[in-house]
């Protein structure tokens, strides 16, 4: 399989910026914008390497061009002259690995070992599912060295299995792609349905070929786990389940009952198998798992209506503002579901609020909540703020996506 994937091209874009984005460049900063660019002799292809000079023709950095993405040069290596090779993306590879060895907690074969920007790879995630890889591209720019990547991983760490998954962006540029796919399996046997990984301890499931992001939300573990240690005989409500995380983690740690809601059927179904795979542990076998089916704003309107309590209330929704406009209508959307969210919530019950939205700061979210919570006449005491596990490591303020807040209600 590997022999068939692209091969980089020779050529070499010669590019100078406008001052503003060599600045940006200069402190460090992957992206460069199409509007950032100030000469380009030639137009080139995704993945060809664009080489960023300064006004006085001196090397500033290395990266890769993408004609169809606004982000045009996402940056490889900046300051000195750099050969961009197979083993130039081997070393960066074991970099990333070689960062994860002491971080994460005992009994965990579920996590992000390539982040992106964060781990100066711009545009490529990897995961890893226990001896499954799945490599997820957010520009075609990394198709002609994806074989570089790949040769690498498979040195360092011998996968079972690697499965490609594509951004949606990058799904639409066909013509780019050399014929590969989303749900590709690019490295060893065909896989036919999900995975197990182990995750603190507890076992889940994972659909790498069609599940959301790369199969499983590796981002919130450390939120999980805050969850289990603050469950013991209460009962839950996990809002946005997706595949139950949250929920195991509560069952685990004694919580008395606990709801999984989702809009997704497949979703829930995958949390309940869930439970099955960790039913030997007897506080998971003890917890009453029930199912809610449907849209949270309604169903926690309708909760609420019936006058149900919960101890935990946990909403993790789906990023609101996926673009600058969207701002105004995520904060009001964090503000309803934070209205309603303290409405089921018991005296002296925990509110736990995420938003992966990036382009909502940490600042507006909290106040958003804050200040909903107020207006309910349920006042919040924040306990904790916090962001994603370790694994996902922060280089550029705009990783810093994942934001959750733990208050309890008076
Ligand atoms: N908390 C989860 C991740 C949540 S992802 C975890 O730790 O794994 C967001 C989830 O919200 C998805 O499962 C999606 O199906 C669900 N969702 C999206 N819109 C929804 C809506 N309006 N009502 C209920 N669920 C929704």
């Amino acid at each position: 399989m590997l022999h068939a994937l692209p091969s980089p091209s020779k050529t070499r874009l010669a590019i100078r910026l406008q001052p503003r984005a060599e600045r940006a460049v200069k402190r460090g900063h992957p992206w460069v914008f199409d509007h950032g660019i100030s000469s380009q002799r030639q137009e080139g292809r995704p993945g060809d390497l664009a080489v960023i000079f300064d006004r006085d023709n001196r090397f500033l950095a290395i990266g890769l061009y993408d004609p169809r993405s606004p982000i045009r040069v996402r940056v490889l290596h900046h300051g000195s002259p750099m050969t961009i090779d197979a083993e130039w993306f081997a070393a960066r590879v074991r970099q990333a690995h070689e960062r994860r060895a002491n971080l994460l907690g005992t009994d965990t074969s579920g996590f992000r070992l390539i982040h992106g920007e964060n781990d100066r790879m711009p545009g490529l995630i990897v995961d890893r599912y226990g001896d499954n890889l799945v490599v997820k591209l957010y520009s075609a720019a990394w198709v002609p060295h994806l074989r570089s990547v790949l040769e690498g991983l498979i040195d360092l760490i011998s996968p079972e299995r690697i499965i490609l998954r594509l951004s949606r962006a990058v799904q639409k540029q066909a013509g780019e792609l050399s014929g590969l796919f989303d749900g590709q399996l690019l490295h060893g046997p065909v896989l036919t349905g999900p995975v197990l990984f182990r995750e603190n301890g507890l076992v889940f499931e994972a659909d790498l070929l069609k599940g959301q992001k790369t199969g499983f939300f590796l981002d919130q573990r450390e939120n999980r786990a805050r969850v289990g240690s603050r469950s013991a005989g209460r009962t839950v409500l996990n809002v946005f389940s997706y595949t139950g995380g949250f929920s195991l983690y509560a069952a685990r740690g004694r919580a008395s009952a606990v709801t999984s809601l989702d809009l997704s059927g497949p979703a829930l179904a995958a949390a309940e198998r869930n439970f099955e795979l960790n039913r030997h542990i007897a506080s998971v076998a003890g917890a009453a798992h029930h199912l809610l089916r449907g849209d949270a704003f309604d169903l926690l309107r309708e909760l609420g209506r019936d006058r149900q309590r919960f101890d935990v209330v946990i909403l993790d929704p789906p990023s609101f503002a996926k673009s600058q406009g969207e701002i105004e209508g995520a904060i009001r959307s964090y503000q309803k579901l934070t209205r309603l969210g303290v409405d089921v919530l018991a005296s002296g019950g925990l509110l736990v609020a995420a938003s992966c939205s990036s382009r909502v700061s940490e600042d507006a979210f909290v106040d958003a909540v804050i200040g909903a919570a107020q207006k309910a006449g349920r006042p919040l005491r924040v306990i904790e703020q916090t962001g994603h596990a370790l694994d996902h490591p922060i280089l550029i303020p705009e990783a810093a996506y994942l934001k959750c807040i733990f208050a309890e209600v008076e």
